[in-house]
């Protein structure tokens, strides 16, 4: 094998990755804090930021399917993985293989595990509002559960990133819950739902945005860092005389003779086109403004006030998930599950 470099960098900072899981840690009230890592750990690397948690001392782990727990197989001594989406038919087999248990969703779910399970444990999700996922509250309190070992029981808040009535209604619906339903330990809070208090902490929190650098409400502004960095390397840079354009469909028309740096990325890596007209970039110090559409595997920007930029230089995408997401109109989320494939990882 070759080592053929990527022109394409994220710099993922396991420091703040670490402080950030800390500060929600902090906020949870007495609870455990655990980290979800689904959808490749939001796109930074699902394994990675494992280790990384499990170092700090994290225990608690969630994924979305079975295929992502059996990627991060073997696990860290000591942690435990669950399963967000439970037990299909066709899941069976690797539930009772890889070291993780199932969240069940449903009396359906609930009755397969019964069968199938053989007497594992398992954690299972009631539904107290947002109709996505879980068992309905009249369904545990009717006896759904009953002789079922239950590790975790789960909730997820609807509307914890706004200021809605809705948390207080589901808040209230969980805790009488936790005063009906034997389970071990039990569990209401993602990202949101650390920052509208400890009340909403119980045993358990399950942060996910806010651990990558995600702002979910202002109280956790200044306390977030910034965990991923992406770069990109510059092509080549061409000068484009005032009055000519640059891009598809010729949206961008010179003001002046400019300096602009085409650049090794795209649609394709998760930069989308919403960032025409917003996105922008660094390169030692200076900002360069993207200019014209977003290419497949192509964009550019004025350097014109970059003076010594060139071919091979790294710039640095602006990526402050709050402010480019006001900026673009995607949602933190969106921002960093996108990015593709063609990003070497690089934790330092
Ligand atoms: C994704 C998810 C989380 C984490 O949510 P964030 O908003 O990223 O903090 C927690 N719990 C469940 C059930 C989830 O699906």
């Amino acid at each position: 094998m070759i080592a053929v470099p990527s022109p394409l960098r994220l710099s993922l900072d396991r420091d703040a990755l670490v402080a950030n899981w800390r500060w929600l840690a902090g906020q949870g009230g007495a609870a455990a804090c655990g980290a979800a890592l689904k959808a490749d750990g939001y796109g930074l690397g699902a394994r990675a930021v494992m280790r990384h948690l499990a170092a700090a001392g994290c225990r608690d782990f969630f994924v979305a399917t079975w295929a992502e727990a059996a990627a991060l197989t073997p696990l860290p001594a000591g942690v435990s993985l669950s399963v967000l989406h439970g037990v299909g038919d066709s899941d069976m087999i690797a539930a009772r293989l890889l070291p993780a248990r199932p969240v069940l969703n449903s009396i359906e779910q609930v009755r397969r595990w019964r069968e199938a399970g053989e007497g594992r444990p398992c954690d299972v999700m009631v539904d107290t509002g947002i109709n996505r996922l879980g068992l309905r509250v009249d369904e545990v309190l009717g006896g759904a559960l009953d002789g079922l070992a239950v590790e975790t029981l789960l909730s997820h808040l609807a509307s914890a990133d706004e200021d809605s009535d809705q948390n207080a209604r589901q808040l209230a619906a969980f805790r009488a819950l936790r005063d009906q339903v034997p389970a071990r330990r039990y569990s209401l809070a993602n990202s949101a739902g650390v920052c509208l208090g400890a009340d909403y902490g119980f045993d358990l929190t399950r942060p996910g945005i806010a651990l990558y650098g995600g702002t979910p409400r202002s109280e956790a502004a200044g306390h977030i860092r910034q965990v991923v960095f992406p770069a990109a390397r510059v092509l080549q840079v061409r000068t484009v005389p005032a009055g000519e354009t640059v891009g598809y469909g010729a949206t961008w028309t010179a003001p002046r003779d400019s300096r602009i740096a085409v650049v090794n990325m795209g649609y394709a890596d998760g930069y989308l086109r919403c960032h025409a007209g917003n996105g922008g970039a660094t390169w030692q110090g200076r900002a360069l403004p993207l200019v014209g559409r977003v290419s497949m595997d192509l964009i550019a920007f004025d350097a014109s006030d970059a003076a010594g930029i060139g071919e091979g230089n790294w710039l640095d995408l602006d990526y402050d998930l709050p402010d480019v997401s006001a900026r673009s109109g995607l949602s933190q989320y969106e921002l960093l599950t996108g990015l593709g494939s063609r990003f070497e990882r690089v934790w330092r």
